[in-house]
């Protein structure tokens, strides 16, 4: 089936620092992908410091043992990340507010539900960023 609005994967943009969260750079595992005018990220396997458990891989925002993944997305800015020290070229995103969440407990879970959350972007981004404006002052 043809979808007129959707964005084709060749133009979506992988890019690999953590994508969210304020612990998002201690994760171990994390995917980022810029897709249109959003950007789709998924971050998990935190140690949680704050609980001195190391040992255990917890999302300290859920405070959920086992929900170890989030999968948000979020809307992008037209400012790209400017830093000479890393050269990513990142969108910035524009409001942390967050779209969309949904937490995950594996890896295989993680990456589906990123997966699945770009593919759903792809096809409804035009209606989502007509939302967006919408929801503006
Ligand atoms: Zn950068």
């Amino acid at each position: 089936m043809s979808n007129a609005n959707a964005i084709p994967r060749d133009q979506w943009r992988y890019t690999g620092s953590a994508g969210h969260w304020i612990m998002g750079r201690y994760c171990r595992w994390h995917l980022r992908t810029e897709i249109g005018s959003f950007l789709v990220s998924t971050v998990g396997e935190a140690p949680d410091r704050t609980l001195s458990r190391p040992d255990k891989e917890v999302l300290v925002t859920t405070g959920i043992e086992g929900e170890t993944y989030e999968t948000m997305t979020f809307p992008l800015s037209l400012d790209r990340c400017m830093s000479a020290e890393c050269d990513c070229g990142e969108r910035i995103v524009h409001d942390w507010g967050g779209i969309s969440c949904k937490r995950t407990h594996t890896r295989g879970e993680a990456q589906r539900a990123h997966d699945e959350e770009c593919e759903r972007v792809a096809r409804k981004h035009d209606s989502m960023l007509a939302k967006l404006s919408k929801a503006q002052p």
